[in-house]
């Protein structure tokens, strides 16, 4: 998900010339009546089409890529398979009916590479391109680059540089192969993958500030494509005429215009152009048959402008219905309350909170309870794509979540599973915390091999085996189903660093480090150790000898209480903000009350602004009657009256820019002011850790781009 406002509307827009440049390439519109011109327009300029639709497949889907792994790519997938699927039911049949049958091979060939029907080739070139970049990628933009630019060049030289390859001998004899083996090198292998790395460069880069600069730069390159393309038919050199040298700078600048455009986002039109793209073939044939059976082959068709004409009108018409089918809504519509997650300051948390630690021990990043409100999708994606291996959740649903969303490495389930939930386990690769003897052996019947890591209770008194029994704890090695991978212990008292709290730790990591020694006294192998949660890390530095540290709180930028001591100071950033929308502003003379009961009173002419938020979304009820506030215009404004299930009111008075439609900010940045989360807490006499996992499950949870 990303609530990025990027300005789609030029790349939407362009949509429809690239259609129209498709169709044109399959119709020559001039081509009764200036030859030249058609060869300018079909077999130069037109080439820009299907490059653009590629590069704007990798505009929006590389940079996800890069963030989230490949796993974003399935939806995409799913979708083109299903068109191409569907084209080639129209055009398979279509075909056989008009007498051009491919034998076995052919269609194989066809499928993987060529498109069934001569302009389908978009499909298996997207797919296998993004194939390519996507693993291209990992190797970094620079390689992947280079590497696509090889690819493109070795297509470049079958297709309109055919003349120089075929010159020489050895170049000639691999072109044979490659063209037995492809068909065309325009396929995916060769043309795709520079297109589509091209567009998600460029969606990395800022959006330029002046139009102009980037215009004149894309008829400079629009210029040494026609003047490239007239080369190659004057010295005779081409096979096809798809691939030009200048034509991957035309697109980027292409892209930066059409991207620099000031134009809202036309989803109805992506829809359209698809439809359009996949049925004007069938005009094609449609108007061709028509022409013949009504005997005006020679106006219908012959008179090339007349033709191109009915090809475009008839496949419009055919495509029209599919302007009103818009597409899924994949940007949630920010109208009411919305939490705001920014990817950058997580992956600096985690930079500077994994920097803290000695080589042996790994970050364990803690997203139980949806990852304390944040979202546990997009935050345990981006900690696997910047290296971390392992994770922790409170229950086994938690984990198979992750899993289901192509979370790999090590997954701790951190709270009690019932032997009922051993099958979800083991399915699903999670490892179990067994916290008593009895556990291990309720598990252990259940049959299903589990991995699991022993909790040992050392002063908590929550969860887990006592630190002096020493047989007990020895237990789970006894059980052929349950392979022993952690032994591990929760801290009750690392939030405050006086010298009562550091006794107690210092106690606990004694008794700790007795229960593993008794292990080793059995005759048992310790297992991979862990202790510290992130006040533990922050306050004491990390323990030696350790495995893991289970970072919390502290990857989300944020400390449980602003009373804590915390010794080392970390510059972390908040990954989270809470929005909500005005949605009316209310003049009250004095003496005139408000909200339920009436509990607040005008003393003076009063603003009140009501915002859509409430106690149903975690805003807590006790920060009613002035305790709590926002911000709105960088200003900060008090919640008067009680907050309700859905509502709140602030009083505004103070900030008389306020209008219905703009936003409050109850925690995070608002313009240059900030308000922390840790201030909310205070106010609702709790800690942050209460109120971010209490945050409604109604709040869309959206991701910031990085730019
Ligand atoms: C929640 C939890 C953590 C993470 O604690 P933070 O203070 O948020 O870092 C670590 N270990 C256990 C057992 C937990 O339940």
């Amino acid at each position: 998900m990303t609530g990025s406002p990027r300005p789609t509307g030029g790349l939407d827009w362009f949509r429809l010339a690239a259609i129209l440049l498709v169709a044109a390439n399959h119709t020559g519109p001039l081509r009764s009546i200036a030859p030249t011109a058609n060869y300018l327009v079909t077999d130069i300029l037109a080439r820009l089409a299907v490059p653009f639709f590629l590069a704007v497949s990798g505009y929006f889907l590389l940079p996800r890529v890069k963030k989230e792994g490949t796993a974003i790519l399935r939806p995409f997938f799913r979708r083109c398979l299903l068109l191409y699927a569907g084209a080639a039911l129209l055009y398979l049949p279509l075909k056989l009916a008009l007498g051009i049958a491919p034998s076995p091979l052919e269609l194989v060939r066809d499928v993987l590479f060529e498109g069934v029907y001569y302009h389908l080739w978009y499909f298996p070139a997207v797919f296998l391109g993004l194939c390519i970049v996507a693993h291209l990628y990992r190797w970094g933009t620079i390689s992947a680059i280079a590497l696509c630019s090889v690819l493109y060049l070795i297509g470049l030289l079958g297709d309109s540089y055919y003349g120089l390859s075929a010159a020489l001998p050895f170049l000639d004899g691999f072109y044979y192969l490659l063209f037995a083996l492809f068909g065309q090198s325009r396929n995916g292998l060769f043309l795709a993958p520079i297109f589509l790395v091209l567009g998600g460069v460029l969606a990395e880069r800022p959006i330029p500030h002046k139009l102009q600069p980037v215009v004149w730069r894309l008829c400079a390159a629009l210029l040494m494509l026609v003047a490239e393309g007239m080369l190659v038919r004057n010295l005779g050199l081409a096979r096809y005429t798809t691939m030009y040298l200048s034509l991957p700078l035309c697109l980027w600048f292409l892209m930066d215009v059409l991207r620099t455009l000031p134009l809202p986002p036309q989803p109805r039109l992506r829809t359209f152009s698809t439809a359009f793209y996949i049925l004007h073939p069938l005009c094609i044939i449609g108007v061709r048959g028509m022409a013949r059976l009504m005997g005006l082959t020679s106006i219908l068709v012959d008179i090339s402008p007349l033709y191109y004409c009915a090809v475009v009108g008839s496949s419009a018409l055919l495509s029209f219905p599919f302007l009103f089918l818009s597409p899924r809504q994949r940007q949630v519509p920010l109208t009411r309350a919305w939490l705001e997650n920014d990817p950058a300051a997580l992956s600096h948390n985690l930079t500077l909170l994994s920097s803290l630690l000695p080589s042996e021990t790994k970050l364990m990043a803690v997203l139980k309870a949806n990852a304390y409100g944040h979202g546990a999708i997009w935050a345990a994606r981006l900690c696997q794509k910047e290296g971390v291996q392992s994770f922790a959740v409170a229950t086994a649903e938690e984990g198979t979540e992750l899993r289901r969303h192509g979370i790999r490495g090590l997954i701790l389930v951190l709270g009690y599973t019932a032997p009922a939930g051993a099958p979800l386990l083991s399915r699903y690769h999670l490892t179990q915390t067994i916290i008593s003897p009895e556990h291990a052996l309720a598990l252990e019947q259940t049959g299903y091999p589990l991995a699991v890591h022993i909790k040992v209770d050392t002063g908590l008194h929550r969860l887990g085996f006592s630190w002096r029994d020493g047989a007990a704890l020895a237990t789970p090695f006894c059980c052929p189903h349950l392979r022993v991978t952690g032994l591990f212990t929760h801290l009750s008292d690392t939030e405050t660093i006086d010298r009562l709290s550091q006794e107690r730790t210092r106690e606990e990591l004694r008794r700790f480090e007795v229960a593993a020694h008794s292990l080793e006294v059995l005759g048992h192998y310790v297992p991979a150790k862990h202790i510290q949660s992130s006040y533990g890390l922050l306050n004491d530095g990390p323990l030696p000898g350790m495995a893991y540290v289970r970072v919390g709180i502290a990857l989300y930028g944020v400390l449980s209480s602003s009373e804590n001591h915390i010794l080392r100071v970390l510059a972390l950033h908040p990954v989270l903000s809470l929005r909500a929308k005005v949605t009316q502003v209310q003049e009250l003379v004095p003496g005139e009350p408000a909200g339920y009961g009436g509990t607040f009173l005008a003393r003076r002419p009063t603003r009140l602004a009501t915002v859509a938020i409430g106690y149903a979304d975690g805003i807590p009820r006790s920060l009613s009657l002035g305790r709590g506030g926002a911000l709105l215009h960088g200003q900060y404004a008090p919640i008067v009256a009680t907050v309700c299930m859905d509502q709140l009111l602030l009083d505004v008075t103070d900030v008389p820019a306020v209008t219905p439609g703009d936003n409050a900010t109850f925690f995070g940045l608002d313009g240059t002011e900030f308000l922390s989360i840790e201030t909310m807490a205070e106010q609702a006499d709790t800690i942050t850790n209460e109120l971010l996992s209490r945050l409604g499950p109604r709040l869309p949870r959206v991701v910031k781009s990085y730019d």
